[in-house]
């Protein structure tokens, strides 16, 4: 076996057990594959150990993969910060996005969804670190976003995404997560979203899964470290 077979492999079953000790369905999760800085032959054989959903940071170096991958069925998901000016790529080339903080972009995504193409499955990127700095929608003006988004009908909110601060405790993680999915839970009662939540990445899957995560986005564990 190949590293990336095995190291898939290792993160299936981790979460499985994740998902058992939460007594939660064991195919209630959807691994998206971080692939940032991997080439496409590496994407291509995680793709023949079984895994179809990848994700990326950069629009162009996506942009390259998906071109030499053309044939290969993968599900592909953005989860960089978006720039205005590549929202029409993404909107036109990715399935998923997970990082929709305000409404301009929602709206570009939106006008820019191909209408032959199904909706776009996006989730709402929250703020919960109380730094003015961080990407996401801060918790204060969450609702009111969700409702204008709500309207675009090229959309699917599918619930909620975070990324912890770098550095920050266990224990301060699982409260964030926690604190969002009673937030997610709000939204989906409203009508708002589908209830989902992109949480849980390499170090922190486990803990996201127990919070309820259906989406993880797992990287290092999956291609070992990146360069920088
Ligand atoms: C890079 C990245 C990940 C994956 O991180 P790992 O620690 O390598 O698993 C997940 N989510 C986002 C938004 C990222 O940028």
């Amino acid at each position: 076996m190949t590293d990336i077979t095995y190291h898939l492999a290792e993160v299936r079953a981790r979460i499985e057990r994740a998902l058992e000790r939460a007594g939660r369905a064991a195919d209630s999760v959807t691994i998206v594959a971080v692939s940032k800085q991997q080439p496409a032959d590496v994407v291509k054989a995680a793709f023949l150990a079984g895994q179809c959903h990848f994700g990326e940071n950069y629009v162009q170096e996506a942009l390259g993969k998906m071109s030499q991958l053309r044939d290969v069925p993968l599900i592909w998901h953005y989860i960089g910060r978006i720039q205005s000016n590549k929202a029409r790529h993404i909107a036109e080339q990715f399935d998923w996005v997970h990082t929709v903080d305000r409404l301009s972009i929602a709206t570009r995504l939106h006008d820019h969804r191909p209408w032959h193409a199904d909706p776009l499955n996006v989730f709402i990127q929250v703020n919960q670190t109380g730094r003015p700095d961080r990407a996401g929608v801060l918790d204060s003006e969450l609702e009111p976003l969700a409702r204008e988004m709500k309207r675009l009908t090229r959309l699917r909110v599918r619930g909620l995404m975070t990324i912890p601060l770098p550095g920050a405790s266990h224990d301060d993680v699982t409260a964030q997560f926690r604190r969002l999915r009673r937030t997610g839970e709000a939204l989906a009662d409203a009508g708002l979203t589908a209830g989902e939540l992109s949480i849980g990445m390499s170090a922190d899957f486990e803990r996201a899964i127990a919070e309820g995560a259906t989406c993880v986005r797992i990287g290092t564990a999956i291609f070992g470290q990146r360069e920088h």
